[in-house]
């Protein structure tokens, strides 16, 4: 049976961990914030926003929400993009995503200076990912990697197949994989015969949303499994592995719910407390 890569245990030590570094910036006179956009009053959007706040003071930090309304026109969110950017008490930006069809998402994103953009949307960010260089990863995959990273297994060298080339998730992914010197295969869609590819994965990232795509005789024995899928399906929150087949051969594997979700959440503040320090010189 599978070793459980446990999400919500590892959230919490995160917790502790982000907790540390506000004390340690308060004492040097920096109190970190994360201020978060919303643009309309989408339930959904409302409640992942809430739980962002929530999860800021719990550690200590500070955080502020601004509202626009969903018919706001797009240069008064790009005004305050532009405001919270040149604000040096704010240290990340969250833009709440999707905006409003009549607005022009690439064009909103460019207003946020990569230095604040803690949930890594823009191109700048991308481009820093794609080349190596500092900057910050979209959250989902960094929590990815810090799932397969708490197995401890050495990841040089090793095959990694990721199910999904979103540009939130499947390809940031695979550049965090490449980064750590594993093989890395891309899958999608169109991919002809999955289950070939998944058979000599030694690490499996399913980032798809299509509830038990991947079977547990699809995998290679041992391997480390990590689904970032979220499917509602009869009232239950389910991924994209079928967890019963798949614990039987992967070594380790993530659940879903407890799994991706809760890290994803702190990967937002450990990315906030970075821009802090990066812009105080500290760190
Ligand atoms: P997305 O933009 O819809 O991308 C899905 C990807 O899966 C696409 O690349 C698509 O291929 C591929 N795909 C679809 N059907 C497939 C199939 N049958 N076989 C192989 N590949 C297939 O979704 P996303 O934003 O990347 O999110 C993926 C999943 O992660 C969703 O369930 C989402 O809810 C979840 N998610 C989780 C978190 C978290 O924190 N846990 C955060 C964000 C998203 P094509 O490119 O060819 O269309």
């Amino acid at each position: 049976m599978a070793n459980i890569i446990d999400g919500k245990k590892l959230a919490l030590e995160l917790r502790d961990e982000c907790a540390e570094r506000v004390l340690r910036l308060k004492e040097r006179g920096v109190e970190p914030r994360l201020d978060v956009v919303i643009v309309g009053n989408d339930p959904a959007s409302q409640q992942y926003v809430n739980s962002r706040l929530k999860d800021c003071a719990d550690v200590g930090m500070l955080s502020m929400t601004h509202v626009l309304e969903a018919e706001a026109d797009q240069s008064e969110l790009t005004a305050l993009l532009d405001a919270l950017c040149a604000d040096p008490a704010v240290h990340g930006i969250l833009l709440q995503m999707p905006l409003p069809k009549h607005m022009d998402q690439d064009e909103v994103l460019s207003h946020i200076r990569p230095e604040k953009d803690v949930d890594g949307l823009t191109v700048l960010n991308a481009g820093a990912l794609f080349t190596g260089r500092e900057g910050f990863a979209p959250c989902t995959p960094s929590s990815i990697m810090h799932l397969i990273k708490s197995t401890g297994v050495p990841l040089k060298g090793k095959n990694a197949v990721v199910v999904g080339r979103s540009i939130v998730v499947g390809k940031p992914a695979a550049m965090l994989l490449l980064s750590e010197h594993a093989t890395v295969t891309v899958c999608h869609s169109r991919t002809e015969d999955l289950r070939s590819h998944l058979e000599r994965a030694d690490i499996v990232v399913a980032a798809v949303g299509v509830p038990g795509l991947i079977k547990g005789d699809m995998l290679k024995p041992g391997a480390i499994v990590v689904d970032a899928g979220i499917k509602r399906v009869d009232g239950r929150t389910v991924g994209d592995v079928e967890f019963e087949s798949a614990e039987r051969v992967a070594g380790y594997i993530s659940p879903v719910p407890g799994g991706v979700g809760p890290v994803t959440r702190k990967i937002l503040l450990k990315n906030t407390l970075t821009a802090a320090e990066r812009a105080n010189g500290i760190g």
